[in-house]
């Protein structure tokens, strides 16, 4: 019931935005591409009073700040997926999986059967960028292929008519950003039903890629890794996505953190009017109500974790203690990636080192080992053997993370 309404609303906004996009024998010129005028209404889906909401951009659906990341969920068994149902219960309504993380799409199938009216789902198409980068420049019709193949291996697995934003994952290139025949691949498929929103998820060159997607006003939703440590660095690129209707998902939020969190806690409690906080309960809340993000994407492992995300968007905090958060989340992120890239540029054996490094935060920051380990198989290398420990991506990372003892590690 839910696909036969929704496939009808989205065909109607569809030809709302043909018409503004004026979109004529084919694609219009990059340069020469506006957002819709006319917006759909505002949509509610699952309004609970444990979740706060944020309107996401010119889609204009009314997204819980915080977004259950599904990736882990390709184990199986009842756990994971009990996991989400609560999150659901407790309000959440936008999803977050794609095809790289291998399983994940078929494991909630069933949920989406039981709560498809609750929820965004949002998956990605991979291999055009991460995990493997397999579309060289000029590879146009090749990369149209794999979003539109990959799109309907998505709409199988999770057994729906409609996904509401298919993304081009680990985007990292300007080329990817601006390719028409990806673009044109989308169009397609929201012409036809499948999709209603164009987006990409990005964790290398993340401020390029931004900046562009908002000039390209091509994309409705974008995911970059951004933490309280690059804030600032794309606090720019946030502000022109904005403009340009695009709703901002963060992912890698908290960056590593790796000092004992209990040191301050009795601290913090009495800054923050006795709210006993987490380390990542104080950096999501920081990117949620100073850092302009509409919403963080939550890795969710295990219970407890999923508590303390779940909370965050419902934190009140004054001005004041506003004030006084910023600089103890930024000494708690002092260090963390700023997802530039420049280290695995630097690296002459070719690894791709803040894959690696991301890889490392899956098993030591969220817990999860084995979602790090079939990453890195789907990559179809294990660039661990091949350092040298030469030193060159470490003296290319402007925050001097020691990267070879890190990418030395086998996960
Ligand atoms: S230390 Fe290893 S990963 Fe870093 S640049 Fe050298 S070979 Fe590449
Ligand atoms: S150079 Fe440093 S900051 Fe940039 S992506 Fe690599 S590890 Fe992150």
């Amino acid at each position: 019931m839910f696909d036969e309404m929704n496939r009808r609303a989205f065909l109607k906004q569809t030809a709302q935005t043909a018409l503004a996009g004026a979109v004529v024998g084919g694609l219009p010129a990059f340069a020469e591409e506006e957002p819709p005028t006319t917006q759909p209404a505002v949509e509610w889906r699952n309004k609970q009073p444990t979740m706060g909401y944020a309107k996401f951009g010119r889609a204009n659906f009314m997204t819980s700040r915080c977004v259950f990341g599904a990736g882990g969920l390709y184990k199986g068994g009842g756990g994971p997926t009990r996991l989400l149902e609560v999150a659901i219960e407790r309000g959440v309504n936008y999803i977050d999986t794609g095809r790289p993380y291998a399983g994940s799409e078929a494991a909630i199938a069933p949920v989406m059967k039981r709560h498809r009216d609750k929820v965004w789902i949002v998956s990605k198409a991979g291999h055009i960028g991460w995990p493997d980068m397999r579309i060289k420049p000029g590879q146009d019709a090749e990369a149209a292929k794999l979003y539109t193949d990959q799109l309907e291996e998505s709409l199988r697995d999770l057994q729906v008519d409609t996904i509401d934003c298919y993304m081009v994952q680990g985007v990292e290139h300007d080329w990817v950003v601006t390719m028409d025949s990806l673009y044109e691949a989308f169009c397609k498929a929201r012409d036809a039903g499948k999709v209603r929103f164009f987006g990409l998820a990005t964790h290398t060159n993340v401020s390029r890629v931004c900046e562009l997607a908002a000039e390209s006003k091509r994309y409705d939703v974008v995911m970059p890794a951004v933490n309280p440590n690059s804030l600032a660095e794309l606090a720019p690129a946030i502000r022109k996505m904005h403009e340009a209707g695009i709703g901002v998902v963060s992912m890698k939020t908290s960056g590593p953190i790796t000092r004992d969190p209990k040191v301050y806690d009795e601290h913090y409690k009495q800054m923050f009017a006795g709210q006993d906080l987490s380390p990542f309960q104080r950096a999501y809340a920081y990117m949620l109500f100073r850092g302009n993000i509409d919403a963080f994407n939550s890795h969710c492992p295990n219970v407890q974790i999923l508590d303390e995300n779940l909370k965050v968007p419902t934190l009140k905090f004054s001005q004041a203690e506003l004030d006084r958060l910023e600089p103890q989340v930024l000494t708690d992120a002092r260090g963390a990636c700023h997802h530039c890239g420049a280290c695995t540029a630097a690296c002459p054996e070719g690894i791709r080192v803040a894959d690696l490094l991301r890889a490392r935060a899956y098993t030591h920051t969220y817990g999860d080992p084995d979602l790090a380990a079939q990453i890195y198989r789907q990559a179809g290398r294990s660039p661990s053997v091949a350092c040298t420990a030469c030193g060159t991506c470490r003296a290319a990372c402007p925050e001097s993370i020691d990267l070879p003892s890190i990418v030395g590690c086998r996960l």
